[in-house]
């Protein structure tokens, strides 16, 4: 348990990462404030830190948009934003939106009472990258007009808001930028790859591969994303970020359908279908600057940590 105890407010505290934070810094000993619109944070992620943690979680259904929250805290967690495609793009408007409103919003909180504020960002803002692995001093390669806009630009205006904070206003300020995370918890209807292909391998349905699944991704285990920002919120004042937050382990889309099947045992196909616009051919995170400043390395790799999710997604059925 670490001393003193903390006021900690997590935005987006009832969605996949948000619970495991919360459940993280509950478990620390820290007073923790939840505030969630519920646009794709459950119920069913709080209920159990409620009967274990009643006393020290607070939860107050609010939108970051409108963030009416402001009792005083020491920190602030930004992860309101729904993250994966389907949801982020069934409303794109209140997406970006989210993203804007909600970092103005928590950075007007900790600029009342001094707290330091960590943003969820995200490796979307390198877009269909052109630098491989992909460094934080990489600009990007982001379509600023596509269907993927309204989450990668979201994120990118609230990075370029923070920094302005803490430039002109000495705003404590922390950005991470997270690459693709999994584990148990996952919403079952996100839609993200990790969700769809065991859910359809457990199911005995086909696998929907989009594109010819050439395609890459870094899938960082759930607990190795919370501790690298639990490190970063507690990095002294002068350093900032941005930093990545990934496990550099790098798969193709079919590498982890293979995985998955074998896994679970299942004979489920796999079905081709189209691959959504602007998808990212590449992706992965050169930690050297988050080994180096929080002395964070993932410890979880793709095969210790499906089997967890694996179970999770079976229970659930
Ligand atoms: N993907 C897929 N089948 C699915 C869902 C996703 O082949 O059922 C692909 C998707 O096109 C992308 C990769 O898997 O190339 C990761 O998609 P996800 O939505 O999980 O994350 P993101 O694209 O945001 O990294």
């Amino acid at each position: 348990m670490s001393s003193p105890s903390k006021r900690i407010l997590v935005t987006g505290g009832a969605g996949f990462l948000g619970s495991h934070l919360t459940e993280h810094l509950l478990r620390e000993g820290h007073k923790v404030y939840v505030v969630d619109n519920f646009w794709t944070g459950r119920r069913e992620n709080l209920l159990p830190l409620f009967l274990r943690y009643g006393d020290r979680l607070t939860f107050l259904r609010e939108d970051v948009r409108t963030l009416s929250f402001s009792r005083p805290v020491d920190e602030i967690y930004n992860l309101a934003c729904p993250a994966s495609p389907p949801h982020y793009q069934r409303d794109p408007i209140a997406t970006t939106q989210t993203c804007f409103l909600g970092a103005m919003h928590v950075l007007e909180l900790a600029e009342k009472w001094g707290a330091k504020v960590l943003q969820a960002s995200t490796s979307e803002v390198y877009g269909d990258a052109l630098q491989h692995p992909q460094s934080e001093g990489y600009w990007g390669n982001v379509n600023p007009r596509g269907p993927r806009s309204c989450y990668d630009e979201g994120k990118r205006v609230a990075e370029s808001l923070f920094f302005d904070f803490h430039r002109r206003r000495g705003a404590r300020i922390k950005v991470a930028r997270l690459f693709n995370a999994y584990g148990p918890q996952m919403d079952p209807l996100d839609g993200r790859v990790v969700s769809n292909f065991i859910l359809q391998a457990l199911r005995q349905e086909p696998l929907t591969l989009y594109g010819d699944g050439t395609q890459t991704r870094s899938f960082c285990y759930c607990q190795d994303t919370i501790r690298g920002l639990v490190a970063l919120m507690d990095t002294p004042d002068d350093f900032t970020g941005p930093v990545n937050l990934g496990n550099p382990g790098e798969f193709t889309i079919r590498e982890l359908a293979e995985k998955i099947l074998a896994l679970t045992g299942s004979r489920s196909p796999l079905a081709h279908r189209p691959l959504p616009t602007d998808d990212p051919r590449v992706r992965r995170p050169d930690i050297s600057l988050a080994r180096m400043a929080l002395h964070w390395t993932p410890a979880i790799p793709l095969d210790q940590g499906l089997p967890p999710t694996i179970q999770y997604f079976k229970a659930l059925l």
